[in-house]
């Protein structure tokens, strides 16, 4: 099962029509084109009076104008499939915001992409949204300097570009490989609690790491695995991916076969791990294990790692059953 946080496809990206710069412009205000508002990376949203429920909210081009918001600088996210309308973010800075005539109000409440896919009160569609359009604010946050000269850089396709306008170099929006790894002897899981969970004690976890230059992704998951917990991985496989705005990530999730099974962690990264069982894995998925140990919900990859692990993925991949 994909997670929650995953590729939106409600909008058609256009990559072949966001270069053209007359379209993109006539496309922020027609009348029904639409923005959400990502302020300090936090998207606007509306929910119900208890808070189980929340939906992006949408403002058209003149509503946005007449908070004294400027749409030039919205990232252009693709049409409606269904509609043909065009659909933007608009980034701001509270600074930015409270610059605006009303539009400071706009922006409470404010809760954070992780707390938001989490709680799981958003449809997959618009914290998928919310993911894409984060990965996109920061990168543009990150580069208004060309790295290769210094000068200033300009905002071009809709925002999927940026080009400097002293030595006219292009700069594309970066995405930082990971893997995350479910590591399997064959009977059980190598599942760790990293030293950054220490909000959540008792969760465990898939281990992962940034995959390096010059790297391919089994080699990554050998190297991270006997780094962080001392085992040798011998074959590696590829599960499923996913876009990760934090800030600006794509996990590559892989299952890899330990041809060693002695654990020796280290703790600069790892508070614990160990082996769990099917039936472990299973009971932590469900939130039944005995001494209420449990693992990432249905927005992360780790658990769509966990259950496929559960569901003897491995051994159906390989032709073993
Ligand atoms: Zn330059």
């Amino acid at each position: 099962m994909k997670p929650t946080l995953r590729t939106s496809l409600r909008f058609d990206r256009q990559g072949m029509k966001r270069p053209d710069d007359a379209y993109i412009s006539e496309l922020r205000t027609a009348p029904a084109t639409r923005y959400f508002i990502m302020a300090d990376t936090k998207p606007v949203f509306t929910s119900n009076a208890d808070r189980t429920a929340a939906d992006l909210r949408w403002f058209t081009a003149a509503q946005l104008t007449g908070l004294g918001l400027n749409v030039d600088e919205a990232i252009f996210l693709g049409v409606d499939r269904k509609t043909g309308a065009g659909h933007f973010a608009l980034a701001l800075t509270e600074h930015r915001a409270n610059a605006g005539a009303g539009a400071a109000e706009l922006f409470k409440p404010l809760v954070d992409l992780r707390s938001l896919a989490m709680q799981g009160v958003m449809s997959a569609d618009d914290i998928s949204l919310v993911n894409q359009a984060k990965a996109l604010t920061h990168w543009h946050e990150a580069a208004h300097h060309c790295g290769r000269c210094g000068g200033s850089t300009v905002m071009k396709d809709g925002g999927w570009k940026r080009k400097c306008n002293a030595c006219d170099t292009e700069h594309f929006p970066r995405t930082d490989p990971v893997v995350i790894m479910l590591i399997t002897d064959g009977e059980r899981c190598l599942l760790g609690h990293e030293a950054r969970f220490s909000k959540e004690p008792r969760m465990y976890s898939t281990l992962a790491g940034f995959i390096e230059p010059g790297e391919d992704l089994e080699h990554a998951v050998q190297r991270e695995i006997f780094e962080e917990a001392g085992l040798t991985v011998g074959e590696v496989r590829y599960h499923s991916s996913q876009p990760w705005g934090f800030p600006h990530t794509l996990m590559l999730g892989a299952m890899g076969f330990a041809d060693t099974t002695t654990i020796n962690i280290d703790p600069t990264e790892i508070e614990e791990a160990r082996w769990f069982s099917k039936s472990e894995a299973q009971s932590m998925l469900d939130r039944k294990h005995p001494e209420n140990w449990w693992v990432p919900g249905q927005q992360a990859i780790a658990r769509a790692l966990i259950q496929a692990f559960v569901d003897g993925w491995w051994k159906k991949s390989t032709g073993a059953i």
